[in-house]
């Protein structure tokens, strides 16, 4: 493919995805495909010789398309919102256009040097302590990582370094497998999967701790699992609080857990995925007071801040944990530049990275921090219009309401519950999920497309009224 042909190519690639935006509010959310359906309507072997990209385009239409949950959807309510925004498409094509690799400065210095750039601007916009950014003057600084899932995983491998190191410093005669293999961790029993996986694929047993009520775990029980696990002669290592739970994004309280951290010498790493956009709104800045004590600090932009997938900004007080874990040299990794800016290959899993900072300088640049700030507050908005509806009805019981996501059950058995979900998804015209609280069985319902407004929640609730009515009768009919 030469040249003009792939500006053809692209402008059709581009004018079919601004015609997909432009009537997915008319398409049923979830597709109506079986598995498998792929593999009867692609060939068996690969083509021969190339085919014309007219071909390939209509294929994905035909082909592609039908398989597509459309989670950009203004009636996409499940998970959590995985960003889209125009300009970030735009990055992401740039990005892959100009094909380049940052494994170091000389790979691609603008790599390097916007990374570092908007992770100050990022950490500016969220108001992280100084300490964190790659400006300050101490050893802390931003990266982006490709998701929340690397984030804390990298942060419990960086927790891990750090203490083998201090106890071989304070004990020479322990070992380090004497000592990894006491290691512990915790977070609490709502954090997301990703956190279970990091304690997994780090080999260090990860406690997930009883909540609340509310779904944050309090100090009293971290302490409590500490103290317990210190006189079965386990070593604290790593502790992961939540900003904003996956399943009612509910808020761990880092002024009571960080000191207990700070003081048993426990790394606390920050998980704020979802809701870590919204810091950039003073209102909300509150429920992130006690960062200060965090060894390291996570949020996607690729959820909630229009840049999308992947795109995971961590920051971490003392990068030279990290960097003493992962650095491995070699000679064709050599640059004469090192030490001048971070060499992010010893941040991260991979050697390879690609250019994500260049969907957040689109995204900020043409969004403007206002422009953000008014999508956050719109969506907030949007989920307690919907939670008022809930409480309207005495069919319903709202179980939570936090930032973007509410969520509800029929009053009764769980059962009751499930088989209403049941019923709205069979219909495909909307995708919620399920989550628990309090052991009780709770649909999720989050706003998460850039898209939707007051008439679609409007909708889904009319939806949800639908399926409900089929189960318990209106009080006033
Ligand atoms: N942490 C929380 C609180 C989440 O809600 C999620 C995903 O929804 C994750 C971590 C995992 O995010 P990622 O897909 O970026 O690994």
């Amino acid at each position: 493919m030469d040249a003009d042909q792939f500006r053809e190519f692209g402008r059709a690639a581009v004018d079919y995805i601004a015609d997909y935006y432009e009537t997915i509010r008319d398409r049923p959310v979830l597709p109506s495909v079986q598995p498998g359906y792929l593999d009867d309507l692609l060939p068996k072997d690969p083509p021969q010789s190339g085919e014309s990209w007219r071909d390939v385009l209509q294929d994905v239409d035909r082909i592609i398309m039908p398989g597509i949950t459309h989670w950009q959807s203004p009636n996409f309510h499940a998970y959590y919102p995985t960003a889209q925004s125009f300009p970030s498409v735009v990055a992401e094509l740039m990005s892959a256009g100009f094909g380049v690799v940052g494994l170091s400065w000389i790979a691609s210095p603008a790599m390097t040097e916007l990374e570092v750039v908007m992770m100050n601007w990022l950490g500016r916009m969220l108001e992280l302590p100084e300490q964190f950014l790659n400006c300050s003057e101490g050893p802390g600084g931003g990266v982006i990582q490709g998701s929340a899932s690397e984030a804390t995983y990298v942060g419990l491998l960086a927790a891990k370094e750090k203490k083998v190191k201090d106890l071989i410093t304070e004990n020479p005669q322990l070992s380090e497998a004497e000592i990894k293999g006491k290691l512990i961790a915790y977070s609490s029993d709502q954090s997301n999967s990703s956190v279970e996986k990091a304690g997994l694929l780090g080999s260090m047993k990860m406690r997930l701790l009883p909540t609340n009520g509310q779904g944050q775990l309090t100090a009293d029980t971290l302490q409590e699992a500490i103290n317990k696990d210190k006189e079965a002669g386990l070593i604290p290592c790593y502790f992961v609080a939540n900003l904003g739970t996956t399943p009612t994004c509910a808020f761990d309280n880092l002024e009571e857990l960080g000191p207990i951290c700070n003081r048993e010498e426990v790394w606390l790493h920050v998980d704020a995925a979802y809701a870590g956009t919204a810091f950039i709104c003073p209102e909300y800045r509150h429920l992130m007071k006690g960062v200060e004590m965090a060894d390291s600090f996570n949020f996607n932009p690729h959820k909630w801040m229009l840049v999308n997938f992947d795109c995971s900004a961590m920051w971490i007080r003392d990068a030279k944990y990290l960097v003493e874990a992962f650095n491995v040299e070699r000679i064709y990794l050599k640059d004469q530049h090192k030490g001048l800016a971070p060499e992010y290959r010893h941040w991260q899993i991979s050697l390879g990275r690609r250019f994500r900072a260049l969907k957040i300088w689109f995204v900020l640049r043409i969004y403007g921090v206002e422009g953000i700030k008014k999508h956050v507050r719109n969506q907030v908005g949007l989920a307690k219009y919907f939670s008022a509806l809930v409480e309207k009805d005495s069919r319903f019981e709202l179980c939570s309401c936090s930032m973007g996501l509410a969520s509800f059950r029929l009053k009764g058995d769980n059962a009751l519950t499930e088989k209403l979900l049941q019923k709205i998804s069979d219909k495909k015209n909307q995708f919620l999920i399920a989550g628990h609280l309090n052991h009780r069985y709770v649909i999720r319902y989050a706003i998460c497309s850039r898209l939707t407004e007051q008439r679609d929640v409007d909708y889904s609730w009319r939806e949800i009224l639908e399926a409900a009515d089929e189960l318990v009768p209106r009080a006033n009919k």
